[in-house]
């Protein structure tokens, strides 16, 4: 019993932090220190959210048709910046990090390379940096 109630006061102890990028659940035991995120690496605490020296990001639901090794997914953009954008494709591409990618969002042609990749259960989240 006494052993149970440690680990519990231990677990408890501990705070459950949801990646604002990937949406994985990591544990931390401080509320205000940046740490990555063990899997995309996106530094946040759980007190201030995102680091603000990053770059705006805007919340943006594009959908469009990602292509790639002859196969067509539906996908949708997550957030788009300057720089880079994340997406959400619907599959599981045969896709890895530091591939280089092309698709059109609405006209646009966009050729970006892979910087994360996050494999749900239907889907993938991709972390992409315009090269265009
Ligand atoms: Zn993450």
């Amino acid at each position: 019993m006494v052993a149970i109630k440690a680990a519990r006061l231990g677990r408890g102890s501990m705070n459950s932090l949801t990646c604002p990028r990937c949406r994985k659940n990591s544990y931390s035991s401080y509320d205000a220190s940046f740490l990555a995120c063990p899997y995309c690496g996106f530094k946040f605490s759980k007190k201030y959210g995102a680091e603000k020296r990053l770059e705006e990001r805007t919340k943006q639901e594009i959908p469009f048709t990602f292509f790639h090794r002859e196969e067509n997914f539906e996908a949708s953009t997550l957030d788009v910046s300057e720089k880079g954008l994340s997406v959400e494709i619907f599959g599981k591409p045969l896709v890895t990090v530091s591939d280089i990618v092309g698709f059109s969002i609405r006209d646009n042609q966009i050729k970006a390379k892979v910087r994360w990749i996050v494999k749900l259960q239907y889907k993938s989240r991709m972390g992409l940096q315009k090269l265009n």
